[in-house]
């Protein structure tokens, strides 16, 4: 066999199930961690359980400027595929709710430790600690420039990640070497991401979370809805059902839109059944402050922002009727908030945007402008929904790289 020096950047998702594959063939692999760990993301993902993938892998599920890319990728990477691959490392895999697959052992640390022990066992060379700064074109392959010397290779796997999440290894460094290698970037932006507001009640309401439907509006016209719990915090809102909308959110904020939610905190009664609720528990002959009686239903925080925004004139139970009832309605259902900003790439599972997926062969990943380079991961601009999905692209387009490689 001829033998080929493959250097793969980056030891998580993507790269570590890329160079386990194509040191199973007998072909060198050295993969350079710019962290004194591998797979910092894998070991937090999923609050510790590990999300790796979901049973219901379809391209709507995933964002990008260049959807049929990722069918490409996707075609004969389902999860069938991707459970194949974990079984030979000897995690077993779970589904939960929604398709959510898990490993049995529901601990993300397994996950790395069993990606490492396979890695070793295979024979991937893995450095640690070791930051790439710049990558040259040479006759033969590349020269890496690294924080412990130069590093030669004939072929090149950039699986080096977003800028999301820093803290765990996040960096716009791999984006930046793409770019001085000729390739195209588009805008990267924090998704699966808390939001900030400036109002002053949901400081007010730190601590309380509530299910609800959260509706986005931009420059006041609809753009979607998500349903699940949110929770108020005193910097703004989270919970998943924020995580979800965040995507658009981000993109909206992007464009200057003027962004603003409006919730319904009480989803589990339709318009009319919570107006009929209301109006049966009118006492007409109770004093009884609006504020109590609204707390036979709504969380205390909640209630000085419902009575503010509904302009309810009734200030006891008894001065209620059906016009002052329905603006307590609408108000429950329609709470306003308007979002200043997200919580950036620090709170962020994931980046939008990333290298310009036009210029990479959806079958080989490799680089439509630089042979012998390969992209794989959340470098490229495609980026999925909370439940599995980012970890499903990651390990498919690594999967597809080191199937090109070893070819
Ligand atoms: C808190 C959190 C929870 C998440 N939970 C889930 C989940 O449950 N399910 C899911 O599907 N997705 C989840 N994700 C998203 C998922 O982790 C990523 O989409 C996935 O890890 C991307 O894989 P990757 O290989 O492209 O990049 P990464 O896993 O980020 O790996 C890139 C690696 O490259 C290294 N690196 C970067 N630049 C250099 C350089 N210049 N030199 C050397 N090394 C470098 C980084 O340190 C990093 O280890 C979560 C993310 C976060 C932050």
């Amino acid at each position: 066999m001829k033998t080929k020096a493959v250097i793969i950047i980056g030891g998580g998702a993507s790269g570590l199930i890329a160079a386990i594959l194509i040191a199973r063939e007998g072909i060198a692999v050295t993969l350079l961690e710019q962290n004194s760990k591998i797979g910092k993301k894998i070991l937090v993902s999923g609050n510790g359980k590990c999300n790796i993938t979901n049973r219901h892998i379809a391209v709507h599920r995933f964002h990008s400027q260049n959807p049929p890319f990722i069918e490409s990728v996707l075609q004969g990477y389902d999860f069938a595929r991707i459970e194949a691959f974990f079984h030979s490392i000897g995690v077993e895999l779970i589904e939960e709710k929604e398709g959510k697959v898990f490993p049995m052992s529901r601990q993300a640390a397994s996950v790395v430790e069993m990606l490492e022990y396979e890695a070793q066992r295979a024979g991937v060379e893995i450095r640690y600690d070791c930051t790439v700064k710049s990558i040259t074109e040479v006759k033969q392959g590349f020269m890496l420039h690294t924080t412990q010397g130069d590093e030669a290779c004939d072929l090149l796997l950039l699986a080096s990640g977003s800028p999301a999440a820093p803290q765990l290894g996040g960096t716009f460094g791999g984006l930046e070497m793409a770019a001085s290698l000729g390739h195209a970037l588009i805008p990267a932006y924090p998704s699966l991401v808390q939001l900030c507001s400036d109002e002053v009640w949901v400081k007010a309401a730190s601590g309380v979370k509530v299910e609800a439907v959260v509706k986005l509006y931009a420059n006041s016209d609809y753009v979607t809805e998500k349903r699940g719990d949110i929770l108020f915090t005193n910097y703004g809102i989270s919970g998943l059902a924020i995580l979800d909308i965040s995507y658009e959110v981000s993109q909206q904020l992007a464009a200057f839109a003027y962004c603003e939610l409006s919730l319904d905190i009480m989803p589990e009664l339709n318009k009319e059944q919570l107006t009929n609720l209301l109006t049966h528990r009118v006492n007409t002959d109770s004093s009884k402050p609006l504020m109590l009686w609204l707390l036979g239903i709504l969380n205390k925080k909640l209630i000085p922002v419902v009575i503010e925004q509904s302009k309810c004139r009734a200030k006891t139970e008894q001065n209620l009727n059906r016009k002052e009832v329905g603006k307590l309605v609408y108000a429950i259902k329609n709470l306003k908030l308007s979002i200043s900003d997200t919580r950036g790439f620090e709170g962020a599972e994931v980046a939008t945007g990333g290298v310009d997926t036009t210029e990479v062969n959806p079958q080989t990943m490799e680089s439509k402008r630089v042979k012998k380079l390969y992209l794989a991961g959340e470098i490229l601009d495609v980026d999925g929904d909370r439940g599995g999905f980012n970890f499903h692209f990651a390990w498919s387009s690594g999967m597809r790289a080191a199937k090109a490689i070893i070819a």
